[in-house]
């Protein structure tokens, strides 16, 4: 995360530097999963936003998990001189396997030198209480571990429209069994799904701040290729955020959620190999920079407006 905007909230680069003393980077794997959306067993065709070559495009399934944290590792370090790492198990559903298959593969990430800990991300609806504990294992080992949720809306009306497959009660389920255990939650939350208005990315953000979490990524939804998103908007189905506006929605997010929640990320890009609409999704530092700059104008920062309801008119201080 930009530097700049770190000052303006609480940010997992920052939040890393200070508890292990130096720079640790994120390695995104991707594991050879599949997803249950997929696959049948929840339902098919996936989310209709998802196409999993815009998550991790520098990930390789063909590679071995070992292969892709080495050849990481190495840019990494040839770049940056990092030492440490955590192995991001991003692409698809991390936890959708035995768990004694998910045990090997976590630890032989965990056995890779330099890797301090490890991030999976998955649906609240496949994990398992043995999941769980395996997670909880490893931390108590002294890992730094990350469960990382995509609830992108609190919303079942709109979970439904875009066939997540899975309902807010379930990821409050997952998220207060996780959180009992003391295992950290990161929860991805999505601005722009199809429906939804400013009200609902507040009250998303209310549930989840509500039902408790450590961690939040912010996403705009962007329409990437081979995607029944993409067959909406290009009907006209579907009209993506502009930029000022998913700058100036994400700045009013951050000021109200509290300072003790980490901050993983605030926008997302997509290659423009894959990227259909809108294009300034393919301009992460752009959007960083827009954040930042709308903060610093209204002298605000995370944590600002925590606890304050949501009010369109309250917000008009913006304007
Ligand atoms: S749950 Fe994740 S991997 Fe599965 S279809 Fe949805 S976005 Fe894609």
């Amino acid at each position: 995360m930009d530097a700049t905007l770190a000052n303006r909230l609480n940010s997992y680069g920052q939040d890393l530097l200070k508890r292990y003393g130096e720079r640790v980077h994120k390695i995104a794997l991707d594991a050879g999963f599949t997803c249950p959306n997929r696959d049948g067993s929840k339902g098919t065709g996936g989310c209709t936003f998802c196409n999993n070559a815009s998550f991790s495009p520098a990930a390789d399934s063909r590679q071995s998990l070992i292969e892709q944290i080495d050849q990481a590792k190495g840019r990494i370090t040839r770049r940056t001189h990092a030492k440490r790492f955590i192995a991001y198990f991003q692409a698809y559903t991390n936890t959708y396997a035995d768990i004694e298959e998910l045990a090997a593969m976590y630890r032989d990430a965990l056995q890779r030198s330099g890797i301090i800990g490890i991030s999976v991300g998955t649906r609240p609806d496949c994990v398992s209480s043995q999941v769980l504990d395996l997670l909880d294992n490893i931390r108590r080992d002294g890992h730094e571990v990350w469960l990382e949720l995509g609830l992108q809306s609190a919303f079942d009306e709109t979970l439904a429209r875009v066939n997540r497959g899975h309902t807010l009660a379930e990821y409050r389920d997952t998220a207060l069994a996780a959180r009992q255990r003391g295992i950290p939650l990161c929860t991805h939350l999505i601005v722009g799904l199809p429906g939804e208005t400013e009200q609902h990315y507040h009250a998303s953000l209310d549930m989840v701040l509500d039902i408790g979490v450590d961690g939040l990524k912010l996403h705009p939804l962007h329409v990437v290729k081979h995607t029944m998103l993409a067959y909406q908007w290009r009907r006209g189905g579907y009209l993506p955020l502009t930029k000022p506006d998913y700058i100036r929605i994400a700045a009013d997010l951050i000021e109200r959620t509290p300072e003790d929640v980490v901050f993983h990320r605030v926008t997302a890009t997509a290659s423009r190999d894959i990227l259909l609409a809108p294009a300034w999704c393919a301009e992460k530092w752009n959007v960083l920079n827009g954040i930042e700059q709308e903060l610093r104008q209204r002298d605000s920062r995370q944590g600002r407006r925590a606890g304050t309801p949501f009010s369109i008119k309250e917000l008009e201080h913006v304007a």
